[in-house]
C-alpha cells in the first residue's frame, strides 16, 4: 500500500472510530464548504457499499461534503454502471483507494440465500446470481450468512482489482466489514 493510500485509510478509520464512540466531529456540511466545492470535487476515497439505510458511508466514516465518492447497490453488487462509475472515480477524479464495504445481517445477501432454497439451485434474481458464488465456501459454516457476506466482499475486491488493473495502476482495493451493533468497520485481509 502506498503511503498516500495508508493515510487515506487511516483517515477513514479515525472517522469511523469517532462515529463508533458516538463522538463525530460534525463533519463539514457547512454552507462555506458547499460553496468551496460547488464548481469541482476532489473526493479522497471511493466506497462501494450496500444501499442498506443503516450503513451510510459519510456518516459511518464521519465525513463531510466532497470527501467520499460513494456507490451503493443492494449487496454492493457490481454491474456495468458500477464499473463505469468506478472508472470515472479513478481516471477523472484520481482516487487511489476503493473500499468495498459489506455489513452484518445484509438483507441482500440474506435474500439471495433464501431465494436459492438450498445450495446450487437456480437463482431467481440477478443480484442473487451475483452473490451465489460466495456461498460455496460457506456450506459448513455455523454462521452461514456472516460467512457469505464476508466471502462476497472478498470476491468483489478480487473482481475489482482485476478490472481496475486493466485500466489503471497504483489503486488499492480493500474489503471491509461493518458491524451494525458496534458501529466499527473492520478491514478484511484478502
Ligand atoms: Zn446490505
Amino acid at each position: 500500500m502506498l503511503p498516500e493510500t495508508r493515510n487515506i485509510l487511516e483517515r477513514l478509520l479515525q472517522g469511523n472510530h469517532r462515529f463508533a464512540l458516538g463522538q463525530p466531529l460534525r463533519a463539514d456540511i457547512s454552507v462555506a464548504r458547499r460553496y468551496q466545492i460547488a464548481n469541482s470535487q476532489q473526493p479522497w476515497a471511493m466506497i462501494l457499499g450496500c444501499s442498506d439505510s443503516r450503513v451510510p458511508p459519510e456518516i459511518v466514516f464521519d465525513c463531510g461534503l466532497g470527501d467520499l465518492f460513494v456507490i451503493r447497490t443492494a449487496g454492493h453488487t457490481v454491474d456495468r454502471s458500477v464499473i463505469e462509475t468506478i472508472q470515472f472515480g479513478i481516471q477523472s477524479l484520481h482516487i487511489p483507494l476503493v473500499m468495498v464495504l459489506g455489513h452484518a445481517r445484509c438483507g441482500a445477501v440474506s435474500a439471495a440465500l433464501q431465494e436459492q432454497q438450498g445450495w446450487g439451485e437456480n437463482c431467481t434474481s440477478w443480484i442473487a446470481e451475483q452473490i451465489a458464488p460466495a456461498k460455496e465456501q460457506c456450506k459448513n459454516e455455523h454462521d452461514v450468512l456472516s460467512c457469505v457476506i464476508r466471502a462476497h466482499v472478498k470476491k468483489t475486491v478480487a473482481r475489482l482489482e482485476h478490472l481496475i488493473g486493466s485500466f489503471a495502476q497504483g489503486v488499492d482495493v480493500l474489503g471491509a466489514y461493518y458491524d451494525l451493533d458496534t458501529g466499527i468497520v473492520e478491514i478484511m485481509g484478502t
